[in-house]
């Protein structure tokens, strides 16, 4: 028997009016026919489940796949709402440090959760089309995340417009031709204000390291178009000049920029971190040094790097002697009788901890300020038990933030100013260890 046509206006008509046992009264085809212009929500999710373990012909499973991509854009949605309840419509000051419980609970780096955040933020706030849009699925996560950087530099009358102009066009448009038809909007809103925003984005100028796999990393600069135009003529003509015959031009830019860093680490009046100059540190198992095992070796800053390189980098290098737990890879001792006791402690804490010690936060512990957990004036000692890596925002969120570290057995672990605890993962120093 044919089941009477569905009017399509919302979802839940059809789940209040056959319940969850839709499936046996209409076809995949008619539910589909319901889900694709309904709004999403959680009714539509249990359909959606529901038809997934069904058996579909090829149109239908790609219907379906469609939307599950409109749950995922509402899903994000939802999000959007649970991290602005944890972290403020706004950063509460100008620290923020609510940004960081949502980063933790959400698994994120604090870098990766300070732009989540922020994204949230003006979605439920500034620009709320955004939105909207991406809770009814008409934008893709992606999309919305373009949307939402671009019209988050805007006031509201210029995000509006740039909105009006480009929601209409998103369901038909990938991600890349939307971002194209961003920036054409935002030229046609208000190209006078280019100028303006060209000087602001110029104080953001940035270098940043990206880490990639295969033992490889990528440095990243943000700079004027010009600025960094000027920089890549630099490194070309010189890696025309000075490439080795049959060299790729691309690895010959490379190895310029690499020639341009080697010289600025010989000058002599860098400035120090904890007593040291600037220096790659590398930590390899003396066996995988000998060549007797193949233990990767550790790059601070990096992470695991394959013993091959390694032995090419400590070739020449100074080395110094760490004596780790048997049992845990931790660091015992730094080979203190080679240095005064200060250094020796600094160097020390630094191995141990490898990065900052909030969870997630790679800043390298080289560049972090060395943290008295319990504080020197009220008895704390200068000893590496005492003392932890934090990095410049993580130590002031620390003394002022209301954020506690503690440490229990040996253990460090943070509690958040929501009363969350999160245990600190202590990477084993000896990189033999997993
Ligand atoms: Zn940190």
């Amino acid at each position: 028997m044919q089941a009477d046509p569905i009017v399509p206006e919302h979802v839940s008509l059809v789940m209040d009016r056959f319940g969850t046992d839709v499936l046996d009264v209409l076809t995949a085809t008619q539910v589909l026919d319901v889900l694709e212009v309904a709004a999403p929500g959680p009714q539509m999710v249990v359909l959606a489940h529901e038809l997934q373990s069904r058996v579909l012909n090829d149109l239908d499973l790609s219907r379906l796949l469609s939307v599950w991509q409109r749950l995922e854009s509402w899903h994000v949605s939802r999000m959007d709402i649970a991290i602005v309840a944890i972290a403020g419509d706004e950063p509460a000051s100008s620290v923020d440090y609510g940004r960081e419980e949502a980063a933790l609970a959400m698994r994120l780096s604090p870098r990766g959760g300070m732009g989540r955040v922020a994204e949230a933020r003006l979605r439920t706030g500034r620009v709320p089309e955004v939105g909207y849009a991406l809770a009814s699925g008409t934008l893709t996560r992606g999309q919305a995340f373009d949307l939402t950087v671009a019209v988050g530099r805007f006031d509201d009358a210029l995000a509006q417009a740039v909105c009006d102009r480009v929601l209409p066009v998103a369901l038909k448009k990938s991600r890349s031709e939307f971002k194209t038809a961003i920036e054409k909007a935002v030229i046609a809103v208000d190209a006078a204000g280019a100028a303006t925003r060209h000087i602001k984005a110029k104080r953001e100028r940035s270098v940043t390291l990206v880490r990639h796999p295969d033992n490889m990393a990528e440095i990243v600069a943000y700079t004027t178009a010009v600025e960094a135009e000027s920089v890549y003529d630099a490194l070309h003509a010189t890696a025309v000049r000075d490439r080795l015959p049959g060299q790729r031009i691309d690895n010959a830019r490379a190895d310029v920029l690499v020639a341009w860093a080697n010289r600025a680490h010989a000058e002599p009046d860098l400035p120090r971190a904890h007593g040291r100059r600037p220096e790659l540190r590398l930590t390899m198992t003396m066996e995988s040094f000998l060549g007797f095992t193949d233990d990767p070796a550790v790059l601070d800053g990096y992470g695991p790097i394959h013993p091959m390189l390694a032995r090419e980098l400590a070739g020449g290098a100074t080395l110094r002697r760490l004596i780790t737990d048997a049992r845990t890879g931790g660091l015992l001792d730094f080979g203190r009788q080679t240095y005064t006791a200060p250094q020796s402690l600094a160097d020390h804490i630094t191995t141990r901890d490898g990065t900052c010690r909030l969870v997630g936060c790679a800043q390298p512990a080289k560049r972090c300020d060395l943290d008295h957990r319990k504080e020197w004036q009220d008895g704390g000692t200068t000893d590496p038990d005492n003392m932890s890596a934090l990095c410049e925002r993580h130590h002031v969120m620390r003394h002022k933030g209301n954020w506690r570290l503690d440490q229990d057995d040996g253990q460090l672990m943070w509690i958040t100013p929501a009363g969350r605890e999160y245990l600190v993962h202590q990477e084993p120093v000896d990189p033999s260890f997993v």
